[in-house]
C-alpha cells in the first residue's frame, strides 16, 4: 500500500486548501486509514494570519525546500517537512490562487518524469500542466527524489467552493480506490503556461472566465479602458478578478498551451 502525504497551507492566505485538507483529514482519521497523512496547515503562523509568508521572517515557504535544519523559521519548517516527506510515496500539495483571483482544478508537475504523469492519471482531474518548477518548491524537491509529485491548484484566496469541491472528491476517490465520474474524461496535458503581465497600472476588468479558450491577440480584459490581449492561444487557467492591478505584485491571467 502507499504512503500518501497530502499538505495545505504552505502559502497561509490560500486558506480554502487548507479547508478542504481538514475535510480530507476528518475521512481519514474516521475510517482508521493508515497510509494517509494530511497536513492542512503547514505554515501554521502565515495560516493563523492568512499571509502568504510566514509573518516571523517574511519567506515564501514555497522557494526554500529543502530548508536547513538551524536556518529561519521557515527554513527550520521547510527542512522538517522534507525530511517527512522522504518516507513517502506520494506528495500533494494543495494550494490555491491569492487575493482577488481563481482558477479552475489543475494539477501542476514536471511531466518529463512518467511517475509524475502516472500520478496524474490516477488522481483524474481534467487539466494538467508540465512545469519545471521554480528552484525550492516543495513538489520539485521531492519529484527529484522521484517521488510522486504535484501541486493542485483549485479556487482563490476568497474561497470557492465548486473549484475546491471537485479537488476534494478526485482526492478522496484516489486514497478510497472508488472510481469517479471524472476519471472517464481524459486527462489533457499542457506543456507550458504563461503569466500574462501587462506593464499598465490600473483598474483591471475581466472579459473572460478561467476554464475559457482563447485564441492568439484574443482579449482578457482591460485596464483602465485599453485593452488587454493574449500573446498565444490555449486554456484559461486563472484570472485575477475585477478589481486594481498592478504589475509589481501580480498578474491578470495564467494562460495553458496545449501539448501537440
Ligand atoms: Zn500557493
Amino acid at each position: 500500500m502507499k504512503n500518501i502525504l497530502i499538505t495545505a497551507g504552505v502559502h497561509g492566505n490560500e486558506i480554502g486548501s487548507v479547508l478542504i485538507a481538514r475535510e480530507i483529514r476528518g475521512w481519514v482519521e474516521s475510517r482508521g486509514i493508515e497510509n494517509v497523512e494530511v497536513i492542512p496547515e503547514v505554515n501554521l503562523e502565515a495560516v493563523e494570519n492568512r499571509t502568504r509568508e510566514n509573518p516571523l521572517d517574511s519567506k515564501d515557504l514555497n522557494r526554500i525546500f529543502p530548508g536547513s535544519e538551524d536556518g529561519t523559521c521557515s527554513a527550520r519548517i521547510a527542512h522538517r517537512l522534507f525530511e517527512k516527506a522522504k518516507q513517502f510515496d506520494v506528495v500533494i500539495d494543495l494550494h490555491t490562487y491569492g487575493d482577488n483571483s481563481r482558477c479552475i482544478p489543475y494539477m501542476l508537475t514536471d511531466l518529463n518524469e512518467s511517475y509524475n504523469r502516472e500520478l496524474c492519471e490516477s488522481i483524474g482531474l481534467k487539466t494538467a500542466v508540465q512545469t519545471g518548477g521554480t528552484g525550492g518548491q516543495f513538489f520539485i524537491e521531492t519529484s527529484k527524489l522521484k517521488i510522486p509529485s504535484m501541486i493542485i491548484e483549485a479556487g482563490g484566496a476568497e474561497w470557492f467552493r465548486e473549484e475546491l469541491e471537485t479537488v476534494k472528491e478526485n482526492i478522496l476517490d484516489f486514497l478510497f480506490e472508488r472510481s469517479h465520474p471524472s476519471t472517464e474524461k481524459e486527462v489533457q496535458y499542457y506543456h507550458h503556461y504563461e503569466r500574462v503581465r501587462p506593464k499598465m497600472k490600473g483598474y483591471f476588468e475581466p472579459k473572460k472566465e478561467p476554464g475559457e479558450e482563447i485564441e492568439e491577440d484574443e482579449v482578457l480584459g482591460q485596464i483602465d479602458g485599453e485593452l488587454v490581449k493574449a500573446d498565444f492561444p490555449g486554456l484559461i487557467l486563472g484570472m485575477k478578478r475585477e478589481s486594481e492591478y498592478d504589475p509589481e505584485e501580480e498578474s491578470i491571467a495564467a494562460v495553458a498551451e496545449i501539448e501537440v
